[in-house]
């Protein structure tokens, strides 16, 4: 029995699931290689912590599967300096690894249950850089804006435009882009000549709810 089963877990996750399918940012190879994911899921779960899969987290929500929050954090490109935006708090998780990586991270969650629940989380786990707020996370935070990167964490069916506006120069925003049941994850850059846009392929995301998404099903 190894002393630390949900490490050597999780090593494996990083080496099996994400390193094998070419994110190879040794910086976010090692955040994913540090955030003890077993304390994101739910009790019931923790048999199915580190598989390759999103998981249940309640309210309907879902922790992202790991190969997808290490693709978009790359995606990002970030650096030690940067402020990133995370819309769809949910677990934490994602804002944890972000932690790692950047000054400071501020992540907007619509489910004031989720939200507190992340917050406790993250603080019992000693991250400090994390700020949280409850609300629509279509229209951003704009009293912190700009930021160096956002990570939108919920489908859209468009770049939400408020997001784009408070993107730095230089910046990078990922979004899951589609229709409610598959998406492609989708990159933009804010370049001296304008916007650049890129894919990284398709993925499956619960909708971003509010008017700048999707409506919030009966
Ligand atoms: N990043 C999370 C996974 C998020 S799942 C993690 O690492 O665990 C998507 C989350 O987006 C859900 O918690 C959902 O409630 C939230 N969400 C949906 N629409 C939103 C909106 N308009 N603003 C903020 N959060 C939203």
């Amino acid at each position: 029995m190894p002393r630390d089963p949900q490490g050597a877990a999780r090593h494996a996750m990083v080496r099996e699931q994400v390193r094998a399918r070419g994110v190879r940012d040794r910086r976010v190879l090692a955040a994913l290689a540090t955030v003890p994911r077993h304390a994101f899921v739910p009790p019931a779960l923790l048999h199915a912590a580190h598989d390759d899969a999103p998981l249940a987290i309640g309210c309907g929500q879902t922790i992202s599967q790991p190969y997808m929050v290490a693709l978009m954090t790359a995606a990002l490109a970030t650096r030690r300096t940067h402020r990133v935006l995370e819309i769809g708090t949910g677990s934490g998780y994602q804002a944890a690894v972000l932690a790692h990586l950047v000054r400071r991270v501020f992540t907007v969650e619509r489910l004031d249950a989720l939200s507190a629940a992340a917050a406790e989380r993250l603080t019992a786990l000693g991250y400090r850089n994390v700020v949280y707020r409850v609300g629509d996370g279509s229209e951003g935070w704009p009293e912190e804006a700009p930021f160096d990167g956002i990570v939108v964490t919920a489908a859209a069916p468009d770049i939400p435009a408020p997001l784009l506006a408070q993107l730095a120069p230089g910046g990078r925003i990922v979004v899951p882009v589609g229709d409610r049941s598959l998406q492609v994850l989708t990159v933009a850059e804010r370049g001296p000549g304008g916007l650049r846009t890129w894919t990284e392929g398709a993925c499956r995301f619960v909708p971003l709810i509010g008017p700048h998404a999707f409506a919030e099903r009966p």
